[in-house]
């Protein structure tokens, strides 16, 4: 019996030592989609994202999946099919496990995510799982030998950022005392996590309650002993579409701000930002080469659609992204990942926001920001610019 035959009968049958693979930095990050069209001449699908729950136990106001909540959930499709599928992306390097929260149910966990980061683990690929991390630790603790990032959601300064943004669309009362305890639990999960070599990565988006503390929130990161700062804008999406949008300076603003104090010694990863080197504004592109100049500073190029695709579950159905509009263009019942992932780069979406400046290592705008920023910019007119 092979490996993925028997972790698929047996989700136990790889326990002995995981594979030692090099360590992941600022200049080891196989989630950036730069690294295959740098390495294969043109986007390649590399990573595989998967949407493993619909349960969540918060519901925060900024949620890019909050609209596909439920609280009970139908079956997933058999763990075998999701592996087939795994195994024969040729140039699989990263996998990812969303939800709701994905550790929700200790059955998923068990028959679901420990089996696919074991999966990853032996093949040599790179695993992420998105979490809130409130659950008890022991939730958590069967899957540390295999799991490399372990992704967190941090928007907060104390416990009552977290009552009030957390748990906005639960639609009933949570007490206040039972979000501490959560909140409480997921500093020390956080540690805990850390202590045990996974790298935790904390995401705080940058908007219209977040940007003038980002700061805070950040050192507040460093405490928990975060190794990595993520930190995006947050854009529109269907479920938090009518929150507030603040303006491209106020977002630059934010970033200087952070960069003027941050730990140095903390990695910070910037993603889909709506700035790019072929700006007409100069203050833009100086921008960029500040964080392009700063030790342990990151800009990840937009993974959707570029090397990375999301299979849902519970349908099959593939998309471009957990939360995006474009609707499934494949299902893995009838259809080979790295085939749909062809289909999709013939769509005229993936088309639009196909440009790439080597000498700027961007590989174009993230579909959501073409589409709030730059609806009538043709990118492939465009390119980079250093002053
Ligand atoms: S790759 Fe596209 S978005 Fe990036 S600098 Fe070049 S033209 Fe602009």
């Amino acid at each position: 019996m092979n490996t993925l035959n028997a972790i698929a009968t047996n989700p136990s049958a790889v326990n002995g030592s995981p594979k030692v693979l090099p360590q992941l930095t600022p200049i080891n990050d196989p989630w950036d989609p730069i690294r295959s069209i740098q390495k294969f001449g043109k986007h390649q699908l590399t990573s595989v994202e998967m949407t493993i729950s619909n349960l969540c136990n918060m519901r925060c106001e900024h949620c890019a999946v909050g609209d596909t909540l439920v609280m009970s959930e139908p079956a997933k499709l058999p763990l075998k099919d999701m592996l087939k599928r795994l195994d024969e992306v040729e140039h699989l390097q990263t996998i990812s496990i969303t939800g709701g929260e994905p550790s929700y149910s200790a059955k998923t966990v068990k028959e679901y995510m420990l089996p696919l980061l074991q999966y990853a683990r032996d093949r040599g690929v790179r695993s992420q799982i998105n979490s809130n991390v409130t659950l008890p630790f022991s939730r958590y603790e069967a899957i540390i030998p295999y799991l490399d990032v372990m992704h967190i959601s941090f928007n907060y300064t104390n416990a009552d950022d977290f009552h009030q943004v957390g748990f906005a669309k639960a639609g009933h009362h949570v007490s206040y005392e039972a979000s501490v305890k959560l909140y409480e639990r997921m500093i020390e999960n956080a540690h805990l996590l850390s202590k045990a070599g996974v790298l935790v990565s904390a995401e705080s988006m940058i908007n219209f309650r977040t940007h003038d503390k980002i700061d805070e929130i950040h050192r507040l990161i460093v405490e928990m002993g975060c190794e990595r700062h993520e930190v995006h804008p947050m854009y529109p999406s269907s479920f938090a579409k009518d929150l507030p949008v603040i303006t491209r300076l106020q977002m630059r603003q934010a970033i200087e701000r952070l960069l003027d104090n941050r730990d140095p010694s903390v990695w910070m990863l910037f993603g889909t930002l709506p700035f790019y080197q072929c700006s007409n504004h100069a203050e833009e592109r100086a921008l960029l080469s500040r964080l392009a100049a700063e030790p342990n500073v990151t800009v990840r190029n937009d993974p959707d659609g570029r090397n990375r695709l999301n299979v849902n579950l519970f349908t099959g159905e593939v998309f471009v992204t957990d939360f995006s509009d474009v609707p499934s263009f494949g299902n893995i019942a009838t259809s080979k990942l790295d085939d749909l992932f062809t289909k999709w780069l013939e769509h005229p979406l993936a088309q639009d926001i196909n440009c790439y400046c080597p000498a700027a290592s961007c590989c174009g705008p993230n579909l959501l920001v073409k589409d709030m920023y730059y609806k009538e910019v043709d990118f492939h007119q465009r390119t980079a610019r250093f002053d």
